[in-house]
C-alpha cells in the first residue's frame, strides 16, 4: 500500500515501536527496510512480517507483495522524518549531548541520575548517527518525561541535521577534541561542527549546559541561555584509579577511571542538580555506574591489573588516557597503544606525538601496534605493523604483578591482547 507520513505514524502509534533488523523483530512493531552498503533490507521486508511486525516500510517496489508492506520513495528518510514528527507529538524534554569524546559516558550517567526520578528514554549504546537518532525518539513513548539524545558526527553539518530531526530543548558538547579530523578537516572544524548543537539552541530559545574550566564552551555559547557549573561547585578530588569528586559535602565515588572522565560526571551531576534530582540521589546512581564496552574498565587478570579502553582512541583521548595512566602509583606499568584511526593528513604528526608522549612518561614499557604508530620515529618502543605480527613477535609478554593500558582505536580491536595473558 502507499499511504502518507500521517497515515504511518498512525500505524506506528499502535506500538511505539519501530524495528530495523530482523533478527530482534519486536511483535507489533514496523519493520523499517534499510540498505546498507552489504545488506538491502527490502528483502527481508516479508521475512520481518513473518516474524511478528505488523508493519514494513520499504522502497523497492518489487518487494511490495503483501498487504502489511507500505511501499515510500526512501525508507531512511521516512524513519527521519517520522521520528521528527513524533518528537513533536511528544511534549518533553529533550537533552542532547554530543562532543568528540565522552558522550556515551555521559549520556549514561545522565540517564543513571534523571531515572532516580523520571521516566527516560536514552539512546541505547552507541546509536548516535541518521539511523540512531531517529530510532532513539521512536523508542520514546507518551510515558517518557525526559529524552536523552547522543549525537555523532565526523563531519560539518551533521549535528545541523540531527538537530533538526531531534529538536532538543537542551544541549551539552562533552569536549572539542581532535576526534574525526579526516572529515572535520581540523580542530576548528570540529569546533565549528559539534557546536551546530549550539547553534540550534540558539535560534530555538533552548538551554545549554556550560562546563565553565572550558574556554571554547563558554565561547561559543554566547547568546544562549546557559546553566554553568565549576569546579567550585562540583570539587575533583582525586583518580586513583577511580575518580572521586565532591558536591554539596558528598563525596561521590565513581567507577569510573581517568581524570577525563571528571567533566563527564560534573555535567551529569549539573544537569541531575537543574532537574531537582536529590544530591543524595545523584551519588547513589553515579555510584552504581559501572562502564562497559571496554570503554575505560578495569580489569584483574591473574597478577595483572589491566586498564581496558580499547572501545575508541583518538589524539586528545590517548593525551588524556596516557597523563592519566602516568599519574598512577603502581609499580609496573605498560602501555599498549594502538593506531587512531580517521585523522587524514593529520595522522602522521599525531601518531609521531603520541609515541613521543608514551615513551617520555614514566612507563617501563610501550608497544606500539598498527601501521601508522609503527612508523614513527621513537626509542624505547616495541613496534608493529599489525597485531598479527605483534603476537607472532618474540617478545614475551611477561609480566607479573604489572599494570597495563590498552588503547586503540575500535577497528584495532586490542581487546584481543587480553586473550594473550
Ligand atoms: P563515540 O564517538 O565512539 O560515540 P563517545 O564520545 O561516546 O565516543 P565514550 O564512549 O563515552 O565516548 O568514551 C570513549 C573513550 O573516550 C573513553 O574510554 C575515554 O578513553 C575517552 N574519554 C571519555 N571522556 C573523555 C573526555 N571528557 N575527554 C577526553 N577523553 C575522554
Ligand atoms: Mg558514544
Amino acid at each position: 500500500m502507499i499511504i502518507d507520513l500521517k497515515q504511518i505514524y498512525k500505524l506506528y502509534s499502535n506500538s511505539y515501536l519501530a524495528d530495523t533488523d530482523t533478527r530482534n523483530i519486536r511483535k507489533g512493531s514496523i519493520y523499517f527496510a534499510l540498505k546498507g552498503e552489504h545488506f538491502n533490507g527490502n528483502k527481508f521486508a516479508k521475512e520481518a512480517l513473518q516474524l511478528g511486525a505488523a508493519y514494513a516500510v520499504i522502497d523497492e517496489e518489487k518487494y511490495q507483495n503483501e498487504p502489511n508492506i507500505i511501499l515510500v520513495k526512501d525508507v531512511l528518510t521516512t524513519l527521519q522524518k517520522l521520528a521528527n514528527y513524533h518528537r513533536l507529538q511528544l511534549n518533553l524534554p529533550i537533552i542532547s549531548l554530543t562532543g568528540s569524546n565522552g558522550k556515551t559516558t555521559t549520556k549514561e550517567l545522565i540517564n543513571a541520575i534523571l531515572s532516580k526520578k523520571y521516566k527516560t528514554t536514552a539512546t541505547k549504546g552507541n546509536l548516535n548517527n541518521h539511523i540512531g537518532v531517529p530510532l532513539t525518539l521512536l523508542s520514546m513513548t507518551p510515558k517518557t518525561e525526559i529524552g536523552i539524545v547522543e549525537m555523532g558526527a565526523n563531519h560539518l553539518k551533521e549535528i545541523e541535521f540531527l538537530c533538526k530531526i531531534a529538536e532538543p530543548n537542551f544541549g551539552y558538547i562533552t569536549n572539542f577534541g581532535k576526534a574525526h579530523l579526516e572529515g572535520f578537516g581540523s580542530v576548528e572544524g570540529v569546533i565549528k561542527g559539534k557546536s551546530e548543537l549550539f547553534d540550534f539552541l540558539r535560534e530555538t530559545n533552548g538551554t545549554v549546559f556550560v562546563n565553565l574550566n572550558d574556554e571554547t564552551q563558554i565561547k561559543k555559547s554566547a547568546g544562549i541561555k546557559s546553566i554553568t557549573f565549576n569546579s567550585n561547585e562540583i570539587e575533583f578530588m582525586d583518580a586513583n584509579p577511580f575518580v572521586k569528586v565532591k558536591f554539596k559535602d558528598l563525596v561521590i565515588k565513581s567507577n569510573l577511571i581517568g581524570k577525563y572522565n571528571y567533566s563527564n560526571i560534573a555535567a551529569a551531576i549539573a544537569i541531575g542538580h537543574y532537574f531537582k534530582i536529590s544530591e543524595a540521589a545523584i551519588k547513589e546512581a553515579i555510584e552504581a555506574y559501572v562502564p562497559t564496552n571496554n570503554r575505560s574498565q578495569i580489569i584483574q587478570k591473574k597478577s595483572l591489573k589491566i586498564i581496558l579502553d580499547a572501545y575508541n582512541a583518538n589524539p586528545s583521548s590517548m593525551v588524556a588516557a596516557l597523563e592519566n595512566f602516568s599519574l598512577l602509583k603502581d609499580k609496573t606499568k605498560v602501555v599498549f597503544l594502538g593506531d587512531m584511526f580517521e585523522l587524514g593528513k593529520n595522522s602522521e604528526a599525531e601518531h609521531q606525538k603520541i609515541a613521543e608522549l608514551a615513551t617520555t612518561l614514566n612507563f617501563d614499557k610501550v608497544y606500539l601496534i598498527g601501521k601508522a604508530f609503527s612508523t614513527t620515529n621513537v626509542k624505547n618502543a616495541f613496534k608493529y605493523v599489525n597485531f598479527e605480527d605483534f603476537i607472532t613477535s618474540n617478545e614475551k609478554l611477561d609480566f607479573k604483578n604489572s599494570t597495563l593500558l590498552i588503547k586503540g582505536s575500535r577497528g584495532m580491536a586490542l581487546e584481543r591482547i587480553l586473550d594473550l595473558f
